[in-house]
C-alpha cells in the first residue's frame, strides 16, 4: 500500500495524527528532501528506508515504491504542506493507477494556512473578501492562459502566492496592474513554522525593497489583500441579531 502523506509547512507536529501514525510503521519513506523537515524522518521506526525525492525522477519514484509493494512494504510519500497544491501527485498516482497499485491521500496543512496562522489573520472577512487565489506566478514553467497575476488581481479577492517570491519585482509590477494600487497590503511569510520563520509587513510599493533587504529567495508565502490590513464588519454568525440553525437572536 502506498501512502501520499501531507507533512506540513515545517513544524514537525503539524503532520496530521494518521500522517504520523503512517510515518511510524513505514517500511520505506519517499520524502522531498527540498522541503519537508528532516525532523519527521526521526518518528520511522528503525530499518526503515528513505529515499529523498529531490534527486530522483517520477520514473525512479515510481519503481521504488512498485518494488516496495511488490515485497510487501508499506510505503509513505511524504510531500511537503499539503500533497494536493503544487505536489506533482497527480502523474505518481495515474502510474500507480496503470500499474493497478493501491493508494491513499492523507491532507496535511498547507504553508499558505502556516502562514496566514503566522501573522494572525483570517483570509476571509465578511466585506472585505469571501475568496482565496491559490497561485503562483509564471516562471521557468508557464501558467495557463488567464491566470497571470494582473488577470487574478482584478477580482481583489485574498490571495496567496507561491513558489515565486525569487521574482518578487516581477509578482508586485503584476499585482499592481491589477489591484490598480501600490497600497494593497502584503505580507511575506518565509518558513513559515519552522524556527527559522520570518515575516515582513508592507504594500505592493514596498515588499520588494523589504523582500530583497532579507534576502528571501525562496520557501515564502506572499499573502495579498485587505484582510491583512483595514476596516471590516463583524462576522453575521457571531452577531447577537442574527438567527441561524443553532442559535434565536435575541431581541
Ligand atoms: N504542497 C505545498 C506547496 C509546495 S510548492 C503546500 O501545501 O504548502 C513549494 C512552495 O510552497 C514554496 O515555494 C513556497 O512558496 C511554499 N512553501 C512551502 N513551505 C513553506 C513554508 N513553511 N513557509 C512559506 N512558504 C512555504
Amino acid at each position: 500500500m502506498i501512502n501520499f502523506v501531507g507533512a506540513g509547512p515545517g513544524d514537525v507536529d503539524l503532520i496530521t495524527i494518521k500522517g504520523r501514525r503512517l510515518l511510524e510503521e513505514a517500511d520505506i519513506v519517499i520524502y522531498a528532501g527540498s522541503l519537508v523537515s528532516n525532523l519527521h524522518l526521526k518518528f520511522c521506526k528503525e530499518g526503515a528506508l528513505m529515499h529523498n525525492s529531490a534527486s530522483m525522477t517520477l520514473e525512479e519514484v515510481i519503481t521504488t515504491m512498485k518494488k516496495g509493494v511488490e515485497e510487501g512494504k508499506s510505503v509513505v510519500r511524504l510531500h511537503t504542506g499539503d500533497p494536493t497544491i503544487y505536489g506533482a501527485i497527480r502523474e505518481q498516482m495515474d502510474s500507480l493507477k496503470k500499474l493497478d497499485i493501491p493508494y491513499e491521500v492523507i491532507p496535511g496543512v498547507s504553508s499558505f494556512t502556516a502562514a496566514c496562522a503566522s501573522i494572525k489573520r483570517e483570509f476571509t472577512l465578511p466585506n472585505v473578501s469571501q475568496t482565496v487565489i491559490l497561485t503562483r506566478k509564471a516562471g521557468r514553467t508557464p501558467v495557463p492562459e488567464g491566470e497571470d497575476l494582473e488577470s487574478l488581481a482584478k477580482h481583489k479577492a485574498s490571495m496567496a502566492i507561491f513558489l515565486s517570491v525569487q521574482d518578487i519585482d516581477g509578482v508586485v509590477d503584476e499585482l499592481i496592474k491589477g489591484y490598480g494600487s501600490k497600497d494593497t497590503p502584503v505580507a511575506v511569510v518565509y518558513k513559515a513554522s519552522w524556527e527559522d520563520e520570518e515575516v515582513l509587513f508592507g504594500t505592493l510599493g514596498d515588499i520588494g525593497q523589504k523582500v530583497k533587504e532579507n534576502n528571501i529567495k525562496k520557501m515564502a508565502q506572499i499573502l495579498v489583500g485587505g484582510f491583512i490590513e483595514g476596516d471590516y464588519e463583524r462576522s453575521k454568525l457571531y452577531d447577537p441579531g442574527f438567527s441561524h440553525e443553532y442559535r434565536k437572536a435575541s431581541k
